[in-house]
Order: structure tokens, then sequence, then C-alpha cells
């Protein structure tokens, strides 16, 4: 089953892409990223080359892939996507790579799990636009260089941490994304709501938007659910009211957490009595992947400050204590 705020890119995704901005005019929030964007983008083009490769790292469903077509776009250039998990084999990324025209985007999602021996294959390509490619095996293997069109890779990743040190030295322009404010959030929701042809009040968006965990993609998907509920009830204009009640139902609480941000609650509130907790114990008390605790549900709640990270483990926070509306026990670091 699909979480409803799932952050990460699900089945249903063929309809976020009409909520897509297309330009960096656009394109909602992360000032400080689209400032350097604009200048890189234009010094590039002034020039007539290929921009510098860039890295963009944060949580799911910040923008990543959105921002990396826009750049394309802007530089007049052809995108070209993949994601570090297809690409098995060298082979595969010498395919890609030769298929490139001068300047074109290459955009990896998940750079963080290209294996090291593709990994090798990139370095040469990202510093010196060329490919060093070994054919054939045993005595009779030889190794040829290739000529690369110059190119912009552009690799997006969850934690910088992640990618191994001497790939992410190649990358120039290293853009970290933040989780977006209330009011940004507010800004996506009624951009939306307009494309999807919903009247809707300001403070029925501000509800939605502060429910969004601080995340567009969330904000786009609580929007299409709210919509639906709108419609059903019969409503002319989505109003606070109705988005409130929509989103109880769905059971998004007033933070915007979910029933499996609750569940990470209670279990280092109720099963380990507070904390501190190691994220190894906590993934196998959820039957969770530690990546989907770290990428996915820790992020937002360490960020609005339910939780701590320590060197002995995760804490909760007395914000997180009441948030629950439980007490913390006697004696805890609370
Ligand atoms: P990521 O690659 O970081 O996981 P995406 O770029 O796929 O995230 O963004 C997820 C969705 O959120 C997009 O389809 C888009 O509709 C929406 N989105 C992302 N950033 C913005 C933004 N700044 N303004 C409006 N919508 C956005």
């Amino acid at each position: 089953e699909e979480r409803l705020i799932d952050t990460s890119e699900g089945h249903s995704d063929y309809a976020e892409n009409g909520l897509r901005p297309q330009t960096l005019n656009d394109f909602i929030g992360q000032t400080q990223a689209r400032e350097n964007l604009q200048i890189f983008i234009e010094a590039a083009r002034t020039r007539g080359e290929a921009m510098d490769h860039v890295l963009f790292y944060g949580p799911p469903g910040l923008g990543k892939t959105t921002l990396s077509q826009i750049v394309a776009r802007e530089l007049g250039v052809n995108f070209k996507a993949t994601s570090g998990p297809v690409i098995t084999k060298a082979g595969d990324l010498a395919a890609l790579l030769t298929n490139l025209q001068e300047r074109d985007v290459l955009f990896i999602d998940e750079i963080h799990r290209l294996s090291p021996a593709v990994e090798e294959i990139l370095y040469p390509a990202m510093e010196d636009f060329q490919l060093d490619l070994i054919i054939g095996d045993g005595p009779a293997a030889r190794s040829v260089r290739i000529d690369l069109p110059p190119f912009t890779l552009v690799g997006a990743t969850t934690r910088t941490g992640l990618i191994t040190k001497p790939l992410r030295d190649r990358f120039g322009i290293p853009t970290r994304l933040e989780f977006y404010s209330a009011e940004e959030l507010c800004e996506v929701v009624e951009r939306g709501a307009k494309l999807l042809h919903l009247s809707m009040s300001h403070d029925g968006a501000m509800e939605i938007a502060a429910r969004s965990r601080g995340t567009p993609r969330v904000a786009g998907r609580l929007l299409r659910r709210v919509r639906d509920f709108a419609m059903v009830a019969g409503s002319e204009i989505v109003d606070q009211k109705t988005a409130d009640q929509a989103l109880n139902r769905l059971e998004v609480d007033a933070l915007g957490l979910d029933m499996m941000d609750r569940r990470y609650l209670y279990c280092i509130g109720e099963t380990y009595g507070g904390g501190p907790v190691g994220v190894e114990t906590l993934a196998a008390a959820l039957s969770e992947a530690r990546d989907t605790i770290e990428d996915i549900i820790e992020p937002y709640l360490l960020q609005i400050g339910l939780v701590q990270r320590t060197p002995r483990g995760r804490l909760l926070s007395a914000s997180g204590w009441k948030h629950l509306g439980l007490t913390p026990p006697k004696g805890s670091d609370v």
C-alpha cells in the first residue's frame, strides 16, 4: 500500500507531472539555489559552453528532478534521465554518454546507487569528457579511449554523505535543497489549485500547506485528495474547514505527520522510554529499512524538533512527547 504522504515517487505520480513548474521563474522557494543556478545558466549560455556538473541533494520530493529539467530547458539543450540502480554495467553508461549531444544535460537520479565499476568510468567522463573502455577480455582485451561531447551531469541524491568523496569532488555546483516554509508551500498549493481549476480560499491553501511536511510533492498529493473529498462533499470552494476535515479523515495530523511518522515517534517514546535508541534498533522494531528511516521519516521530524540525533541514538524531545500527548518518564533526559 502506498503511503499517503510518501515523499518518494510512486506509481500515482504520473499525475504530478502536470504540476511541475517549467521555468526557474515558476519555481517557488529554494531562493538561494535558484539564484545561483540562474547565474551559472546565464554564464554557460553566454560562453556557449556546457554548464558545470550539478549535484542536488536533499530529502525526496523537494524538487531535484524538476530543477534538473528546468536547467536543461533554460540552457536550451536536451534532457536525458536515468538513475543509479538502472545503470548496472559500464557499457550501459557508455551507451548513454556516447549518445549525448554537445552541452546536453544527463540526469542521474539516486546517483549514490551507482556501482563502483560504473563510477570509475564516470570520473574521466566528467573531468575530461573521455571514456576509457576495456573491450573484450582475457589476453585479447584492449582499452580504447573515446572522446565525448562536453555535457552537464546533474546528479541527485538524498544525502551527500551517501556518495563517495571522489564523485562528490567532481561536481562544480553542489546544491542543497531545503524544506519549504508554510508560506512557500501555500504558493505551491494555490498554483496547483489554479492548474486544477479548483476554487480554494487562502486559508484552505494555508491549511494544506501547513500539513505538507515542508515538501511540495506532499502538498500536490494532499491537494488532489482534498479536491476529491470536496467534490464528493459537494463543496463549491475549498476553505479551511473543508481542508481540515479532509486531512483529518486522511489521518494527516496537525503537524502534517502520518501513521508512519507517528509509529516511529511512539516506538521511541513507548517502546524505548524516549530513547536514546539506535537507528538500527528502530529499523528492526518498525520493520523498515534503515534508509527509509534516515531518508524519508527522520529529516522532517528532526527539522521540526520532535526528535534529536545524539551520539547515543535518537531521542524524543519535549515537543515530541507533547505531540504524542504522553508524559516523559521521571529521570529521562528531556
Ligand atoms: P525530487 O526529485 O526532489 O524527489 P521532484 O522534482 O520530483 O522532487 O518534485 C516532486 C513534485 O513536487 C513535482 O512533480 C512538482 O509537481 C512538485 N514541485 C517540486 N518543487 C516545486 C516547486 N518549487 N514549486 C512547485 N511545485 C514543485
